[in-house]
């Protein structure tokens, strides 16, 4: 009976609990599974297997899913190699090209917002002599092209900057680094995590020379990605960081996870088919979120760039409300906070402090990340909810009762403790 009440009292089209953290994971889409499917039960076979139709229709479904993801991305099959997802597309990537070109050189430039799959992997490198230069971003999130242009040396050899942020949606300008590092003859390296399937991406039209996937950010499976890498102007080459039965052209060994690979072929070619009108709804309904959300609220701020944005994000400050409070009054909405738990205490996100956020503010601040599976209805209902909730804690905040008394907090000295 009490769930029969509860549901009624939901607006139509919301069950709960609501999922919008989409940049963190997005769920399947059913009809990946569906292409999946079969690769797990009558069509086992290795697609490595070169004396019977078991291996020939896994190798066949193999190909079909490297025609897909290039498709989508402007490459060819060729230049597709399969990996267990982002995290070691990237590792792969950036040791792969340190190490088959460090007679050229050994620097590196990235940018601190990136993902901790580029930021640790370049650390590792430091410690094994490479040089390693962090580009700061404007408070915008966008990295400063003529910064870049002064950290290239003569022993630069590799940029890898990402296309899209996963905490702020901020998109670099990809194709204005990839013109610049083809002119210079620097590779060109980019976490394409979040960015592909949701935006154009043309590894051509943005001199893009190789590219992290991964199935999971992108209505896939969890557990398979891809390395975009290209074989012609210029040929790009790698060094295996993992051996043993030479597949993937030598550069990732290791049987190939059929059912996956098959997933995220499938993956890309909805993408393909669906971005525009997908990437629209998104927005429209991103906008409306924001809309309500700025009229409802004072002291709301919207991080980082507005028009250089994933369509399905939204990561926005709620000044004098703290950010897990928040969290645990939506705990029905399922979105991220501006906080990163490490060793059990809660830390500020570097990329929120990047951007010039004090620690405060970016613990007040929320991600929410739309998805193909989100509906109008639950953005209303997820505003609303907000709404609710940031009114009744800043009623318990004496810090915003003495700002809207017009007390200028930074004059105040705080009696130490
Ligand atoms: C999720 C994510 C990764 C890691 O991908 P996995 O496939 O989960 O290893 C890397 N980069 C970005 C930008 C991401 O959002």
């Amino acid at each position: 009976m009490s769930t029969v009440e509860i549901t009624q009292n939901l607006p139509l089209g919301v069950t709960l609990p609501i999922y919008m953290d989409n940049h963190a994971t997005s769920p399947m889409d059913p009809r990946v599974l569906e292409a999946m499917l079969p690769y797990f039960t009558t069509k086992f076979g290795n697609a490595a297997s070169r004396n019977h139709s078991f291996g020939w229709d896994a190798e066949q479904a193999v190909e079909t899913a490297r025609e897909q993801i290039a498709s989508l991305i402007g490459a060819t099959p060729k230049e597709i190699i399969f990996t267990s997802g982002a995290t070691e597309s990237n590792n792969l990537a950036i040791k792969g090209i340190a190490e088959m070109y460090r007679e050229r050189g050994n620097h590196i430039i990235t940018q601190v917002t990136e993902h901790k799959a580029v930021l640790d992997t370049c650390k590792r490198l430091e410690k094994y002599g490479y040089r390693v230069t962090y580009l700061p971003v404007k408070a915008d999130g966008l990295i400063d092209i003529e910064d870049l242009k002064r950290a290239i040396d003569d022993k630069t050899i590799l940029v890898s900057i990402m296309a899209a942020n996963n905490e702020i949606g901020v998109i670099q300008p990809i194709a204005e680094i990839g013109k610049l590092c083809h002119e210079k003859g620097v590779i060109f390296h980019t976490d394409g995590v979040q960015a592909v399937g949701k935006i154009p991406i043309d590894v051509q039209a943005m001199n893009i020379d190789v590219m992290s996937i991964t199935a999971h950010k992108l209505y896939g499976p969890k557990g398979v990605g891809a390395l975009y890498v290209r074989r012609r102007n210029p040929r790009v080459q790698i060094a295996a960081q993992i051996d043993g039965g030479g597949h993937e052209r030598g550069m990732r060994s290791g049987t190939l996870n059929v059912p996956g690979i098959v997933g995220l072929g499938q993956a890309c070619a909805i993408a393909q088919a669906e971005m525009p009108a997908e990437a629209a709804r998104l927005q429209s309904m991103r906008d409306s979120l924001r809309a309500k959300l700025e009229a409802a609220l004072d002291y709301v701020e919207v991080n980082g760039s507005w028009e250089h944005r994933l369509p399905g994000n939204l990561n926005m400050s709620f000044v004098y409300v703290e950010g897990e409070s928040l969290l645990m009054g939506i705990n029905d909405v399922a979105v991220s906070s501006g906080s990163a738990c490490t060793s059990a205490t809660l830390e500020p996100s570097y990329v929120l402090k990047a951007l010039g956020l004090g620690d405060d503010v970016a613990h007040s601040s929320i991600r929410f990340g739309l998805g193909r599976f989100n509906t109008q209805a639950e953005c209303d209902y997820v505003a609303d909810k907000i709404i609710g909730i940031v009114k009744h804690l800043r009623e318990l905040s004496p810090l915003y009762e003495m700002v809207k008394e017009g007390i200028d907090l930074s004059k105040i000295e705080w009696a130490a403790h």
